[in-house]
């Protein structure tokens, strides 16, 4: 198993997770990544830092407005790069060399970024940042289109989701661990909104890719999760190699 798996780096694989919102692909993704020595980037976190850019810059109103022409003009002097995170959580989002880790994580950032993100500059943007770790290889990435359209060729794809209740209830946890105010109904409200918004947007919708393994993890725990993929990388790769 080890040796197939050093092999795989080699050739600078990209595995691809798609799925609905707080499914907990990132949880997934970054323990695929530390499991084989690849290189965790959650997608959705650049999306949700040019959200919480135009919201500090009032290109967004509360209600969701966005000054779409201020926006695109300021996006190329947006500096979004992916740091060394101190902890467990692998890296860090910084903004123009500042952390913003905590702050694209809160409810105000949730609800508007895809909004945000059906935009096809922001997309542009975002994918221009991406392709560099396409470059190199050997990543992990999660998000809504990586296999549909940022990295159509990837070695592996997985398509996750899970009943929009427990998923709720999860990330609700997340939050309340994390000591921030939630409440559970609105929680509900955003996961259900956000799925709708992301399915149906015109560019880059959210779909599974033909070739992208399925999982409903709603049953599952994450050990459950990592033991699946396990025997799904064994078997996909030692196939590769006859
Ligand atoms: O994965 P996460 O929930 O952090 O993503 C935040 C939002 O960013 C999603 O709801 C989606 O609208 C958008 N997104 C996207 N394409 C990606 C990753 C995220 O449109 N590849």
């Amino acid at each position: 198993m080890f040796v197939l798996i050093t092999d795989m780096e080699k050739r600078g694989i990209i595995i691809a997770i798609d799925g609905h919102s707080s499914t907990g692909k990132s949880t997934f993704a970054k323990r695929i990544a530390a499991r084989y020595g690849l290189v965790y980037v959650d997608t959705g976190a650049l999306y949700r830092g040019v959200t919480l850019f135009a919201i500090r810059s009032g290109f967004i109103s509360e209600a969701g407005e966005i000054n779409g022409e201020r926006l695109f003009k300021e996006l190329p002097n947006l500096r979004l790069r992916f740091g060394q995170a101190t902890g467990s959580s692998g890296s860090e989002l910084l903004m123009n060399g500042r952390i913003i880790e905590s702050e694209i994580r809160g409810l105000e950032v949730a609800s508007k970024v895809s909004i945000v993100a059906a935009l096809k500059p922001v997309r542009n943007y975002v994918d221009a940042i991406l392709k560099e770790y396409g470059v190199t290889g050997g990543v992990v990435m999660d998000g809504r289109d990586i296999g549909t359209v940022v990295f159509p060729d990837a070695d592996l794809k997985i398509f996750m989701t899970a009943d929009p209740k427990v998923r709720a209830m999860r990330r609700y946890r997340e939050m309340v661990a994390r000591g921030e105010e939630a409440n559970l109904d609105d929680v509900l409200k955003n996961v259900i909104e956000r799925d709708y918004l992301d399915e149906n947007r015109e560019n880059a919708p959210l779909r599974r890719a033909e070739d992208a393994v399925f999982l409903d993890n709603s049953d599952m725990t994450e050990d459950d999760q990592m033991l699946w993929v396990e025997k799904l990388i064994e078997k996909r790769w030692s196939r590769k190699e006859n």
